[in-house]
């Protein structure tokens, strides 16, 4: 996995989030990665031991930006809310996505297994929706 490029907290990629929800928080930093595997994720200033630890002190915001299905202004407002689910509300494990029978049921079993997770997609749909994170709420709500 490569990071191709460290942008800080004042960038234009955090901007277009409302001040309401950056209020009282240290901003985490935002790292553009190509084939991490996934579309975004969200690393707490305490799991050094991961690839992106030793790179600043801060919570980090990775973004892939190879996934052909990543909408950036999405994941960005998913990873951010999760950030502010973290100052909000404290600690908190994240599911392990697993792969169930169909696409769809996986989507279902994760979201629904973790009311963090939905209130991200949630946050993430209201912010910037598009043709998946609206379907998925939809799957969801079935
Ligand atoms: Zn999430």
């Amino acid at each position: 996995m490569k990071v191709l490029q460290r942008v800080r907290f004042s960038s234009l990629e955090l901007n277009w989030l409302p001040n309401s929800i950056k209020k009282g928080l240290i901003l985490p930093q935002i790292f553009f990665v190509q084939n991490s595997g996934v579309g975004g994720g969200y690393y707490r200033v305490k799991n050094f031991d991961n690839d992106w630890g030793n790179l600043t002190k801060r919570p980090i915001i990775v973004i892939d930006i190879h996934s052909e299905t990543n909408d950036l202004d999405s994941t960005i407002a998913h990873e951010f809310r999760h950030h502010w689910q973290l100052y909000t509300y404290g600690n908190w494990i994240s599911p392990r996505w697993k792969i169930e029978n169909s696409y769809k049921k996986s989507i279902i079993k994760f979201y629904s297994s973790c009311p963090y997770e939905r209130d991200a997609l949630q946050f993430e749909t209201k912010l910037a929706p598009n043709d998946t994170n609206l379907e998925w709420k939809e799957w969801l709500l079935e």
